[in-house]
């Protein structure tokens, strides 16, 4: 992808053909049971991949890391027959997509979406709208958080999860165009009167919606660390190769303690992402409750991003204000990694809440 992502990247071109590839390697499937045709990957492996990916190029990482939460949810969640029917062609790619829970007018306050989902004979009557999903243009099918009792109190036991393939009364909008993170869509969809039969619910029963969708949220927040610590990696890498290269006053500007300096913090800052990341995936695989590390993770190393990704656009002068140069790529890219599966204000708040109940007074 090294050679080809100024290319995509400037044109915010879906790269169909790296898509094929990432096909053939399985990444589809990373971390779907191979009991279903995945790969079966544990965490701090997918981190890794993740991690290396991102450090060139993060937006390639969100074609199948919205697709495998979709995964994930119907593995985790869903019937054995939902399972049998779904996850081969997750898992193969021949079905790709992501997960559609943020409406227009509901983000970070997931139980005040509006969609509805309406029983009707042996399926459901869906309305409403769905915006910022990934993979909704180019892909056929969403894990679609809906209300299928709007009065439901609390307000999360009237939430229920479908498998949504594309179909009459679903509408996909046009791409919406963004400061980074190109080439993979971002989209609304619209549902006006789009029938799903009842096999569709996944796990079969009602109010179950937010409990699955936020019992995906740890792979969810670890798969957005390890593309931090990709762009906080890739940054520090372009940041020193120029640095050592680039002379003023006689001499590269890496000998210059001013640029010393941004490079310690910056090399300091990566490694510290990677081991919490790291750290958060090990739990995560040895089966521990792990949501205040992912977290951890995930606010840390998006931080990182976009701190090195500035930092290294600095040390590259001009030049980093140069489309030509890679640098300004990652800086486009970083912010988004603070804002996705959770903002970071949300985060530390997260983060503070799980610290204070696993530290009582005394
Ligand atoms: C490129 C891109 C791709 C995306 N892909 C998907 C996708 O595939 N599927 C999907 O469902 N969504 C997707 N999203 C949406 C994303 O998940 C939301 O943008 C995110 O959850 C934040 O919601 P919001 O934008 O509505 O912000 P809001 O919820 O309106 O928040 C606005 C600000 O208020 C802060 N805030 C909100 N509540 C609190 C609080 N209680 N305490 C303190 N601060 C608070 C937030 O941190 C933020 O700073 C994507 C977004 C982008 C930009």
């Amino acid at each position: 992808m090294r050679p080809r992502v100024k290319a995509y990247d400037h044109a915010d071109r879906y790269p169909h053909e790296l898509v094929e590839q990432m096909k053939q390697m399985g990444l589809f499937g990373a971390t779907v049971s191979p009991e279903y045709g995945g790969l079966g990957l544990p965490a701090t492996l997918y981190a890794r991949i993740v991690m290396h990916i991102s450090s060139v190029w993060m937006a390639l990482t969100g074609i199948f890391n919205s697709h495998l939460m979709l995964a994930l949810a119907v593995e985790k969640f869903g019937t054995e027959a939902q399972r049998r029917a779904w996850l081969p062609r997750l898992a193969s790619g021949e079905v790709r997509g992501g997960l559609a829970l943020t409406e227009p007018d509901a983000g970070t306050d997931l139980q005040g979406i509006r969609m509805t989902a309406r029983r009707e004979g042996d399926g459901y009557l869906i309305n409403g709208t769905k915006t910022w999903i990934s993979n909704s243009i180019e892909g056929s099918c969403v894990a679609l958080l809906v209300k299928t009792d709007p009065n439901a109190q609390p307000r999360h036991k009237g939430m229920s999860l479908f498998i949504a393939p594309r179909g009459p009364g679903f509408t996909v909008g046009r791409k919406l165009e963004k400061l980074g993170y190109k080439c993979i869509d971002s989209g609304e969809i619209v549902f006006n009167d789009y029938r799903l039969p009842a096999d569709h619910l996944i796990g079969g029963e009602e109010g179950q919606g937010f409990r699955q969708v936020t019992g995906g949220l740890e792979l969810g927040r670890i798969n957005v660390a390890a593309r931090g610590v990709g762009i906080a990696e890739g940054a520090l890498k372009l940041a020193s190769d120029y640095a050592q290269v680039r002379k003023t006053f006689g001499k590269p500007i890496a000998e210059h303690q001013a640029i010393q300096l941004k490079l310690g913090e910056m090399a300091t800052r990566a490694r510290a992402a990677r081991l919490l990341t790291l750290d958060a995936a090990g739990s995560f695989d040895r089966g521990e409750r792990c949501d205040m590390e992912a977290g951890m993770a995930k606010y840390f190393a998006s931080e990182a991003a976009l701190e090195n990704s500035i930092e290294s656009m600095r040390i590259h002068g001009a030049y980093g204000y140069s489309k030509e140069f890679d640098i300004e790529r990652l800086y486009r890219d970083a912010p988004l990694t603070c804002i996705g599966e959770g903002t970071n204000e949300m985060q530390r708040i997260i983060i503070s809440k799980q610290w204070l109940k696993r530290n009582p007074v005394g």
